[in-house]
């Protein structure tokens, strides 16, 4: 093994994936954005479409651009861009990448680009049903619509899809849930007047794929449970297998006597006489520096706690009198069957989401793939 590495089990990816499409008959697209939620875009989206993902959900421009330049052919959604951009949206579109709208500047642009290419863009309208980030309203709604389908008119843009997104699909039955979805549907009702059917209506994330049928349309749109993170916890696993294993090897290991302070500022002391191990992560490789003294690690099968302070590239673990050597391997967090912490547990005790614990890991780690 390398001596720092995020081991990725991308048959977890595909099994995860599969596991999703077993709960509904929606298509699926697998959310790939962000280096594949950190573990790696495009061995991510090929796992992901083994499983029976058929659509490839990105936040950025250069994310989908990625995905077709190493030769990804399947449908490819790309929802966060800026009027900036020019250069991307246009190797966006010319490469066949489908392209959220949330507002008239954005339709010009993606009309005008268009345009200049000599070739009609896939439009994704979308429709702000409370979460108040992309999107346009209610009431500009009709407008969006109705300028979009001009554009549709002179071939320049197709009307592909209509979609939203959640604000609490992670706590079931919140009554927001249910007027975004009474919201949305009377949105595609108001498009449906003006003349414009998408091919396809799409609004649940991960939790809205376990928990809420009702909200599933023609399309789910999973992340972090593509990745083998429950998307609601407080509900068990979902069979969800997750599929990054972070792991490191010893660098030092030596005897120290009691009361021995430990890292900068001395944040730790150990109570007796104790074994001291090293290990080469810090918070540069996306160990946050608040798991100073509660962040949870496993060693030759025993859990333990990080011993002071997280530094830059090091930190330090209190074996007590375990015996350890140079060269063991340290899990910090993987599926759990193991008895290792998952990330969910570092989730819990820096009062974050596994999200973050995933998403951070830095490019120092390299990724390996199984
Ligand atoms: N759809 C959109 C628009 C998102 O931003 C995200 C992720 O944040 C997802 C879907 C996937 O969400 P989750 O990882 O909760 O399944």
């Amino acid at each position: 093994m390398l001596r720092s590495e995020a081991v990725i089990d991308l048959a977890a990816i595909t099994a995860n994936v599969a596991t999703l499409k077993g709960r509904t008959p929606a298509e699926l697209m697998a959310v790939v954005k962000a280096d594949g939620y950190g573990h790696g875009l495009v061995p991510s989206a090929r796992a992901a479409l083994a499983g029976g993902a058929t659509w490839l959900g990105v936040a950025m421009l250069d994310e989908a651009v990625a995905l077709r330049r190493a030769g990804v052919t399947e449908r490819v959604l790309a929802w966060l861009w800026t009027p900036v951009e020019t250069a991307a949206l246009r190797a966006a579109l010319a490469s066949d990448v489908d392209i959220s709208v949330s507002s008239q500047q954005q339709l010009d642009l993606v009309v005008a680009t268009a345009a200049e290419l000599g070739r009609a863009a896939r439009v994704h309208l979308k429709i702000d049903t409370g979460l108040a980030r992309n999107g346009v309203t209610a009431q500009e709604w009709p407008g969006l619509v109705t300028a979009t389908a001009k554009a549709a008119a002179t071939g320049v843009v197709e009307t592909t899809g209509i979609w939203s997104h959640f604000v609490y699909a992670d706590s079931p039955g919140h009554p927001t849930t249910a007027s975004q979805v009474e919201r949305f549907t009377e949105a595609v009702d108001v498009a449906r007047r003006l003349g414009v059917v998408p091919e396809v209506r799409h609004l649940a994330n991960s939790a809205g794929t376990v928990t809420l049928p009702a909200a599933h349309f023609d399309l789910v749109r999973p992340g972090v449970a593509v990745y083998g993170l429950s998307p609601v916890p407080s509900q068990g696993d979902f069979g969800l297998v997750p599929a990054m294993t972070l792991r490191s090897t010893l660098a030092n290991v030596k005897r120290v006597g009691p009361d021995q302070g430990v890292s900068y500022g001395h944040q730790y002391r150990t109570a007796a006489a104790s074994t001291l191990a090293l290990v080469p992560l810090g918070y540069a490789d996306g160990v946050p520096r608040a798991a100073t003294n509660v962040g949870p690690v496993a060693i030759n099968g025993r859990r333990y706690t990080v011993s002071g302070r997280v530094c830059m590239d090091q930190f330090v673990v209190d074996l007590g009198d375990a015996r350890a050597s140079e060269g063991d391997t340290v899990v910090l967090f993987g599926p759990g069957t193991g008895g290792e912490p998952t990330a969910q547990d570092w989730a819990d005790v820096l009062d974050t989401i596994h999200y973050e614990i995933i998403t951070r890991i830095g490019a120092r780690v390299p990724r390996t793939y199984v």
